[in-house]
């Protein structure tokens, strides 16, 4: 039996750049139960880092993010991100939708119609009454950022164990007691990153679930439209979020942006919803969807209120979330991970205390 400080439950991108920074103080062990880190969510993502995305907590984590993508010390020798650009646009009945996006939103410039247009040349004219694009979003190296912070938590002494899967959890004499099919260990602090199984990794503790509810999103890569030099076009999408497409490779990406509640599990496109939403997507260009020459889905997981969870379990002892990090989960991880090192080992630096309370598990706790 191995008896770390910490060990860290779940190897994507919130696990393994949490373990990394714990590292720095703490003996750490990883448990993974794929045979690979990023299998899941992380390993499906759009890989794209959007400043003004998601609720204003996951914007003061992309902002305290963002100058550890671009100088990742100890990650990589040179930025995690690469120009992109993200372009939103809006028909008549959704210009409410694009001013409401706009007045909290910081470095946003507007584009008329035609200039979207030029930018994107397949998208339709006429239904397109209004465009804003964030220059400033960035693709992401999401392999490069995972084994970099893999590598950084070797480096401090940390352990990585893959085909681990948590299958027992008993409090014991103030230690985790942690069963898996590698190995049996022992911490006194369990860090839950399971991603979509996270409620499922609680419940093991005997806890009560949160209400992370995972929501299966889709993709589909197709050939360069014929005639196109893609490459530089940006990430495009409708403002509602009823689809998005970007360069990937040479080729596009487009999700239909689905968002379906499913149990956590091995994702898988839906034929239908792939179907629905490549519609909709085709109705606002001028280009026929060819066959995809890929699909895949990933699980995004939510709290109720769409912020991460992150922080000690009041119900119990030595039981830290760090969940729910829905589509955001990659941009945030630098900041989340920081605020979990924070909160664990009391580091004065600890990011924002204001945010550190609006993660905060309690508040599923009250009652
Ligand atoms: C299609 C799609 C597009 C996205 N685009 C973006 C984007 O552009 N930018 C962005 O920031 N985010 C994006 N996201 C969201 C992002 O991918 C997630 O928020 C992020 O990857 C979550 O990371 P995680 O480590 O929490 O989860 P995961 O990567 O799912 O990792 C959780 C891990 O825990 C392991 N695990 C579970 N239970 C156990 C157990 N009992 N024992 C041991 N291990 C266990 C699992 O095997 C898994 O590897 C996207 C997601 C999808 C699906």
């Amino acid at each position: 039996m191995t008896q770390p400080d910490i060990i860290v439950i779940g190897g994507g991108i919130a696990g393994i750049s949490a373990a990394a920074m714990l590292a720095e103080q703490s003996n750490v062990v990883l448990l993974e139960t794929e045979p690979q880190l990023g299998m899941h969510a992380t390993g499906r993502s759009a890989a794209i880092f959007i400043r003004n995305y998601g609720n204003a907590v996951l914007r003061a984590l992309n902002a305290t993010s963002a100058p550890i993508f671009q100088e990742p010390a100890g990650i990589s020798d040179h930025s995690l991100l690469s120009p992109r650009g993200e372009m939103l646009i809006a028909r008549e009945d959704q210009l409410g939708e694009l001013e409401t996006y706009a007045a909290r939103s910081t470095g946003l410039d507007r584009l008329t119609p035609d200039e979207a247009v030029s930018m994107v040349p397949i998208l339709r004219r006429a239904p397109i009454a209004g465009a804003v694009i964030e220059r400033d979003a960035q693709d992401i190296d999401v392999n490069r950022m995972l084994q970099g912070y893999a590598g950084l938590l070797r480096r401090r002494g940390g352990k990585t164990v893959t085909n681990a899967a948590v299958t027992g959890l008993k409090r014991e004499q103030g230690c985790w007691r942690i069963t898996t099919p590698a190995g049996i260990w022992q911490a006194p602090i369990i860090v839950n990153a399971a991603g979509a199984w996270a409620d499922r990794v609680a419940q093991l503790a005997g806890l009560a679930a949160i209400g992370i509810t995972p929501l299966r999103r889709s993709a589909v890569l197709m050939s360069a439209p014929e005639g196109y030099q893609i490459d530089n076009w940006p990430l495009f999408a409708s403002i509602s979020e009823s689809w998005y497409a970007k360069p990937d490779a040479g080729k596009l990406l487009i999700s239909p942006a689905d968002e379906d509640p499913v149990d956590a599990q091995d994702a898988w496109p839906d034929d239908m919803v792939l179907a629905m939403g490549l519609d909709r997507f085709e109705q606002a260009v001028t280009i026929p969807v060819t066959r995809p020459t890929h699909s895949w889905a990933g699980l995004r997981s939510f709290a109720s209120d769409r912020t991460p969870v992150v922080g000690f379990d009041p119900t119990s002892d030595g039981f830290f979330w760090l969940a729910g990090q829905g589509g955001y989960g990659v941009q945030t991880a630098p900041a989340l991970a920081a605020v979990c090192a924070g909160l664990i080992q009391g580091y004065s630096s600890l990011p924002d205390r204001t945010i550190a309370t609006a993660l905060a598990p309690d508040r599923f706790r009250t009652t």
